[in-house]
């Protein structure tokens, strides 16, 4: 019955039952004008409603897929779940809350066309609550500034991908995702094109701020190693500084006779190091549980159902 698919649109829901019945509604209006395509809702273990509602759109509309999860996975596994499973020649990736318009889509399409591979929006303006400006701007501060792959602060996760894209995301099975840094790892050519941003429709945002840390460590661990080579920086430069002050102290010893003093400098020096010291003890110990959460090859997901 259904002809070759065009575009696949791939949206990640936990719980989200009170946005995805007005999300389906505006999103089918978009993509009708574009041509043939699938919806593939990613119900990352929600406990609400949302998979009932998912099924009841494939119900009237075979068009509408969906896979759910044992459980919950994660924003960024649930998207990679999407990916594995799309047909479409140009996928589209958007989150399931309303805060990225899909009356955007055509203008990032049109873009698209032109050849890239990978068309994302810029927000024009943020609208979101302050607190989670701030910590999104701490979270985006610190990627840029330790991952050591280039990507633009105010992206949304609406975009398009070329097939080619798709593909090397599906190779990539890391454990520890972070899926703008890995399309920005690609290097293939990217555009962007600034997009409105809204309001969640309902809800709360469902990244806390131990979230945010938790992604912001992954973008930077899986891109770099410079938070490792840090230890061999600070331990250069606390032995240079202590081998000047030592020499300074015996220097006014033998020349002038000043006793050195200090208890609170022994003790306030030795508390410095011991938490220098198990700070990067802690790095070493991210790393280390990191390589071997990969080392255990899990799978990324469970499946619990899949409508298709
Ligand atoms: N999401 C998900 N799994 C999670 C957290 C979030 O699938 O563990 C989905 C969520 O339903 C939404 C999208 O990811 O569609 C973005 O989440 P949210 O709006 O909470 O993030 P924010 O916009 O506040 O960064
Ligand atoms: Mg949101």
């Amino acid at each position: 019955m259904q002809s070759e698919i065009i575009f696949s649109v791939v949206i990640p829901v936990y719980n989200e039952e009170e946005n995805i019945a007005e999300l389906y509604r505006r999103l089918a209006a978009v993509m009708e004008k574009l041509g043939s395509y699938e919806i593939i809702f990613v119900d990352d273990g929600s406990k609400d409603r949302s998979w009932e509602l998912i099924k009841e759109f494939h119900k009237k509309d075979p068009r509408i897929r969906g896979i759910s999860f044992s459980r919950n996975f994660g924003h960024h596994i649930a998207i990679t779940a999407g990916l594995d499973h799309a047909k479409g020649e140009a996928v589209i990736l958007m989150d399931g809350d309303l805060q990225d318009p899909p009356e955007e889509i055509p203008r990032l399409y049109e873009k698209f066309t032109e050849g890239y591979d990978i068309v994302y929006g810029i927000r024009k303006e943020r609208k979101d609550k302050i607190t989670k400006k701030i910590t999104s701007f701490i979270f985006w501060y610190i990627l840029r500034r330790f991952s050591g792959v280039d990507m633009p602060r105010s992206q949304t996760m609406l975009r398009i991908l070329s097939r080619r894209m798709v593909n090397v995301l599906k190779d990539m099975r890391e454990y520890a995702r972070f899926i703008h840094g890995m399309m920005a790892w690609a290097g293939f050519d990217v555009a962007s094109v600034e997009v409105e941003h809204s309001q969640r429709l309902k809800g709360k945002s469902k990244y806390n701020i131990p979230r945010m840390f938790k992604l912001a460590f992954h973008g930077v661990t899986s891109f770099s190693t410079v938070p490792l080579k840090l230890a061999i920086y600070i331990g250069l430069i606390s032995s240079f500084i202590s081998l000047i002050v030592g020499l300074y102290f015996i220097y006014r010893k033998l020349f002038y006779n000043i006793p050195v003093l200090g208890y609170a400098s022994i003790i306030v020096s030795l508390f410095f190091i011991g938490g220098i010291q198990l700070l990067m003890l802690g790095i070493f110990g991210e790393y280390l549980g990191r390589t071997y959460q990969e080392v255990q090859r899990r799978p990324l997901y469970i499946l619990k159902e899949y409508i298709f």
